[in-house]
């Protein structure tokens, strides 16, 4: 009876990565853009004897270079596989009590997965009709709290003022907000970690860096709380980033100016796709990220439609469950392929 003794989970569900020639790919909210010239570069130089060795355990050139970028001490700062590494490794952290981490009915599905996987007790709270979190949800007492702000896959941001009053309110938790996509237009909570001692904020490259192939995700805290995720990581796996993601990533993160460059075309680009939806009889909240979730207020159903855009290559992210049957999430691509899309959208609803 071995199978008594399985920890068994219902593992998450990453968008699919499809090896479809001309593929316009807006499922996984990745940059439409490549990664920085300087990763080009850095590629291009990089030397792979270095590989006989183990890479360094503590990451100090990425993350030093990360902390640089954002004014803040290495101490300071966490580097992991990705953000979901990061978010792991913090679950497994800080959320160790009996009373149950919160976090909203519609936001990233990973967060129950984790909490399944480190049977960390956790409470669902329903967001408004509107998507928004209601705050005093949040002033109960927990076991720590998650928040994804800007949300996804509804794109809706907390204001700064509220994400401060529920780090203020408690006080005997961590709070992780995760702004993996706050590089697109939302108000980031970074200076809070100065006036609060429990505040852990993860962001990722693969998002505004366009560099989600290289798995690098980050965190910022205070020195402390970064000693105890530095603890728990060391104690699951010393090694976890690969040398040329150090290498490669160090010169994605040092390039402040493409950086901004992809970033404003991204943010333009989902202003004039946002329009053009509106056109077309889709509503939405309104987006501060890199995809737009949105429904369909005509007669053709969700799932013809995400199968109509598949049967011209246009791949979109839908979710199951009551709230979000009908809503379509759209990464955003190009100028090119989000004229493409609408077009599409234009002959398909007709
Ligand atoms: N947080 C949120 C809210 C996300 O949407 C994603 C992307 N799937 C991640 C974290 C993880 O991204 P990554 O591991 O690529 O950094």
């Amino acid at each position: 009876m071995w199978e008594d003794n399985v920890r068994r989970v219902v593992p998450y569900t990453p968008g699919e990565q499809p090896k479809i020639q001309n593929l316009i790919k807006l499922n996984t909210n990745e940059n439409p853009y490549p990664p920085s010239p300087k990763v080009f570069e850095a590629l291009k130089n990089f030397d792979a004897g270095v590989l006989k060795k183990y890479p360094d355990p503590t990451v100090s050139m990425l993350a030093g270079a990360i902390a640089k970028a954002y004014s803040r001490d290495i101490s300071e700062t966490f580097v992991g596989v990705g953000s979901d590494d990061v978010l792991a490794m913090a679950f497994l952290t800080f959320f160790n009590s009996d009373k149950p981490i919160l976090f909203p009915d519609i936001t990233y599905s990973f967060y129950d997965v984790w909490a399944e996987l480190f049977k960390i007790p956790y409470k669902r709270i329903p967001l408004n009709d509107d998507f928004t979190v209601n705050k005093e949800d949040y002033f109960v007492e927990n076991g720590g709290i998650v928040l994804a702000n800007p949300n996804a896959p509804t794109g809706v941001e907390l204001p700064y003022n509220e994400v401060e009053e529920i780090i203020a309110k408690n006080h005997d938790s961590v709070v992780i907000v995760d702004e993996a996509y706050i590089d697109f237009g939302g108000r980031s909570v970074i200076d809070l970690i100065d006036k609060y001692d429990n505040l852990l904020i993860v962001r990722t490259y693969s998002k505004s860096r366009a560099a989600a192939g290289l798995r690098v995700g980050y965190a910022f805290s205070n020195k402390k709380m970064i000693s105890y995720l530095q603890d728990v990581k060391y104690s699951f796996n010393s090694y976890t980033m690969n040398t040329p993601s150090i290498v490669l990533g160090t010169a994605a993160v040092e390039d402040k100016a493409y950086f901004e460059e992809i970033r404003d075309k991204v943010i333009k680009t989902r202003e004039w796709t946002k329009e053009e939806l509106k056109k077309l009889n889709f509503s939405f909240a309104d987006s501060h990220t890199n995809f737009i979730f949105a429904r369909y207020n005509g007669n053709m159903k969700r799932d013809d439609i995400v199968k109509a855009l598949r049967d011209r290559s246009i791949l979109v992210r839908s979710f199951n469950g009551e709230r979000v049957k009908d809503y379509i999430r759209i990464s955003i691509g190009t100028d090119e392929e989000m004229k493409i899309v609408i077009d599409a959208l234009k002959e398909i609803l007709k």
